[in-house]
């Protein structure tokens, strides 16, 4: 009899912990989290995945929900992209929402659980793409829904886009680029609302919510030198090898000149107060003009390359044989260009920098130059504004990405695109590109909500 009083006590104890826990879920909420699971669980990876599949699961949801305008565009077999459009008055441009449904591979043996299956442990979802980029995707897709059902009529049309192959490097599927260049009135917008920014956690709390509306431009340079060769046994003083060598010395010693956009401006400027003395008064005075105590901020990778292009060697390769004279030595400089700047510039900078007519300088594939994204009051006081309402008091931060999405097409297009989710995680543990990614089941709630806000308030109009 004791036994079983202590177990209904227990049990008890565990229901009232259990409902302690639970998020209470609204229908909207339950409706968003139906459409997240089924996107999560589509396996959208390059290898085995099918974009068009989850493409069209997406486009199922819309139709059943009553939108009209909704086409699956495919690329390629399983490279499926989802266009959608609400229509609003016409007033003004549409607007556009984009998110990549492709995801970064995952095996089973590496996670500790399926990645293909939405998970819920400890008040997190986990899955592939629990993150990126199925969160936002699956948000706009939803949230589309509601806006349909609400009967809401924008000043603008909103358009969802969910796109392959944002994960591959240079994919000619990618759907971000694949639109643009052949469908492009479909998703033609005054601005996007993109991935690449997101919030940020300090010991599970929201530190900062960053926008993003710039990202650095890619473009790497072969340097080669070649030679006759000939017998290691009589070497020569001129060598292929040292060659190149003395040049990427000189390389090391180069560096490009502080450059400063709106974005890092502002950028600088919010983060300044967070920041220990130092460094503060180091963001203060270069913000004045002056470059007195620069180094104090360029010591930092992070900052440096927030401040100027750089051109760094990734890799190298010479010689033939053990026992000969090498006839050709080749490094690869990967650069990081300062969005604006042009990719002539900088070749023409390597070449003073090597300053030897024998080493060649030629660029490996082409720039995709994206100027940044223009500070759009409209946007960032919208931002501003919701961010307060759901997260008062967490600074929001225009940001500059070091590395690129499929922003670079848009801007490179000329829509300007703003990187911001409401998505808030730790960027150092979440698990994005790598195994068990996962967030906040609250955090994904929230982004929703926050997307459902934001573009309302960006679309304009009323109901019909
Ligand atoms: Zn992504």
């Amino acid at each position: 009899m004791v036994t079983s009083k202590t177990f209904l006590v227990a049990a008890a104890l565990l229901l009232a912990l259990a409902a302690a826990q639970a998020i209470e879920v609204t229908p909207a909420q339950q409706a968003f989290r139906q459409i997240y699971q089924e996107l999560v669980e589509i396996n959208t990876t390059d290898s085995i995945g099918d974009t068009a599949k989850a493409a069209e699961a997406m486009a199922a949801r819309l139709r059943t929900a009553g939108l009209a305008d909704v086409q699956v565009l495919s690329s390629g077999p399983r490279k499926g992209n989802l266009v959608a459009r609400l229509r609003g008055t016409g007033a003004r441009r549409p607007i556009l929402l984009i998110a990549h449904i492709d995801v970064v591979e995952a095996k089973r043996e590496d996670w500790d659980s399926d990645p293909f299956k939405l998970e819920e442990v400890n008040g997190q979802f986990q899955a592939r793409g629990s993150i990126d980029d199925k969160a936002m995707a699956s948000a706009f897709v939803a949230n589309l829904i509601e806006y349909a059902k609400e009967g809401f009529h924008p000043d603008r049309d909103i358009i969802v886009a969910l796109t392959t192959d944002e994960e591959l490097s240079d994919s000619p599927h990618d759907g971000a680029r694949w639109l643009l260049q052949n469908h492009r009135a479909l998703i033609d917008a005054e601005f996007a609302i993109n991935e690449g920014g997101g919030g940020s956690l300090r010991d599970g709390k929201p530190a900062r919510l960053s926008v993003q509306l710039a990202e650095k431009v890619y473009q790497s340079y072969r340097l080669e030198v070649t030679d006759p060769g000939g017998h290691s046994a009589a070497p020569r003083p001129d060598n292929a090898i040292y060659r190149l060598a003395q040049a990427l010395a000189r390389l090391a010693q180069f560096e490009f000149p502080i450059s400063l956009n709106d974005v890092t401006r502002a950028y600088f400027a919010r983060v300044a107060s967070a920041e220990r003395p130092d460094v503060a008064s180091a963001i203060a005075a270069l913000l004045a003009g002056n470059d007195h105590s620069l180094a104090r901020l360029t010591q930092s990778p992070t900052n440096n390359a927030l401040l100027r292009t750089t051109c760094v060697a990734t890799m190298l390769n010479a010689g033939e044989a053990e026992n000969a004279l090498p006839q050709t030595a080749r490094a690869t400089v990967n650069c990081r260009l300062m969005p604006g700047q042009a990719a002539g510039e900088v070749e023409a900078a390597l070449n003073r920098a090597i300053n030897d007519p024998k080493v060649a300088v030629t660029p490996i594939g082409q720039a995709v130059e994206s100027p940044p994204s223009p500070i759009n009051p409209e946007v960032m006081q919208a931002v501003e504004r919701i961010s307060s309402e759901m997260w008062p008091g967490v600074p929001v931060i225009p940001t500059m990405s070091g590395g690129y999405t499929d922003s670079h097409w848009l801007r490179n297009a000329g829509i300007a695109a703003y990187g911001v989710s409401g998505l808030f995680s730790d960027a150092g543990s979440n698990g994005v590109h790598g195994r068990n990614e996962h967030v906040g089941v609250q955090q994904v709630y929230d982004c929703k909500e926050f997307l459902y806000r934001l573009v309302k308030a960006l679309a304009g109009g009323g109901q019909k």
